[in-house]
């Protein structure tokens, strides 16, 4: 256990933790097998998984196949949505071979922590999740038992491969603070057992899609990071703004444009306040313009590396098979300290 870790705060940003040892963390993430991932993704948690590999930080990524039910009834084609995950996060830069991707049925053991992580929570505080409402409230469904657990399930994920660093979008951060308020139950109750992980948020945490609320792959908002120019020029050209003419950048009073002027900003390698200004009294259509162009630049190595790397299926099937075997044996450890710490062990 690392002592200095007890008091590192709860969210930190990609500058942070590159100016304190970056290798001295382990990075877990991941992303519901829903669909391709998109732009949100890219700028919310992908590049800065991107980067922290890049500083030699130990990257695990979970493509949460067990997760899909939460809010559907059918999983769809889930071989291929795990296989669009896996690619569009090689083709963003993750390394095939330093980072460890696994699905989780692969890892039987991180489930198992889901019971004794059930035992700490009260409903109560599942019930209060904003996040977990939210979703419900999109799904139009009644709530499953699943859908209010998920963020203990997430706990698990993080803490069963000793994960220290999620970087996530601004979604998640209930979810994160319930797996530090789990970990901490579970060394207050049992002994130290657990680091309590911290958040990363990117410039980026909350990217909003074309109907203006959060891009997600399943609300049909999304610009997909593998789609083409045509088809990224037909999502922005609907994209909702409101009705001023000049272009400013204002998140707070005008979401919708402020989202439009961040997404070019950061496809274009500048400030939202610059290409706000450059634009201006052009409009919301030069706005569009500029986005789909800087876009469709920014993203075309990623595309281009997409393709090639779809041609060879077996690129995937590898990746995920040394993720499941490395994935397995972190989680086996981590169950059987805990079972050893609850005197679980006969
Ligand atoms: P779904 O609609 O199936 O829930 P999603 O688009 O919300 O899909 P997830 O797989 O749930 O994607 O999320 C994966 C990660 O990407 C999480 O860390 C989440 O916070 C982040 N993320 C998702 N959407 C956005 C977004 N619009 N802006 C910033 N980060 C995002
Ligand atoms: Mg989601």
């Amino acid at each position: 256990p690392r002592t200095s870790d007890l008091d590192r705060p709860d969210v930190l940003t990609l500058d942070d933790v590159l100016a304190t040892d970056p290798g001295r963390h382990r990075v877990l993430t991941g992303d519901r097998p829903t669909g391709a991932l998109h732009v949100g993704h890219l700028f919310g948690t992908l590049q800065t998984r991107v980067a922290l590999q890049r500083h030699g930080v130990d990257t695990v990524v979970v493509v949460a196949d067990y997760q899909v039910v939460t809010d559907r009834d059918d999983v769809g084609d889930l071989p291929t949505a795990v296989r669009d995950v896996v690619l569009d996060q090689l083709a963003a830069g993750l390394d095939p071979v330093a980072t460890t991707f696994f699905v989780h049925s692969a890892v039987p053991a991180l489930h198992q922590l889901m019971l004794p992580f059930l035992s700490l929570v009260s409903v109560a505080e599942l019930d209060r999740n904003p996040t977990v409402k939210a979703e419900q409230a999109a799904s139009g469904r009644t709530s499953s038992g699943l859908l209010l657990t998920y963020p203990v399930h997430q706990a698990a994920d993080v803490l069963s491969v000793g994960g220290t660093l999620v970087p996530v979008g601004r979604d998640q951060l209930p979810h994160l603070e319930l797996t530090r308020t789990v970990a901490r139950r579970f060394n207050r109750r049992y002994g130290r057992t657990f680091d309590e992980p911290s958040a990363l948020l990117s410039d980026a945490p909350l990217v909003l899609g074309t109907d203006g609320t959060k891009m997600s792959k399943s609300r049909g908002n999304a610009i997909e990071l593998r789609a083409d120019a045509d088809t990224t020029a037909a999502a922005l050209r609907g994209a909702r703004t409101d009705s001023e003419h000049v272009v400013t950048y204002e998140p707070d009073r005008r979401p919708e444009v402020a989202n439009l002027v961040l997404l070019g900003a950061l496809a274009s390698g500048r400030t939202p306040q610059d290409v706000a200004a450059e634009i201006g009294a052009a409009g919301a259509g030069s706005l569009k313009r500029f986005v789909t162009d800087a876009l469709v630049e920014h993203l075309a190595p990623l595309r281009a590396r997409r393709a090639e790397l779809a041609r060879d299926p077996s690129v995937v099937d590898e990746v995920l098979a040394r993720g499941a075997e490395r994935a397995a044996a972190l989680a086996g450890a981590t169950l059987a300290d805990v079972r050893r710490a609850m005197r679980q062990t006969t």
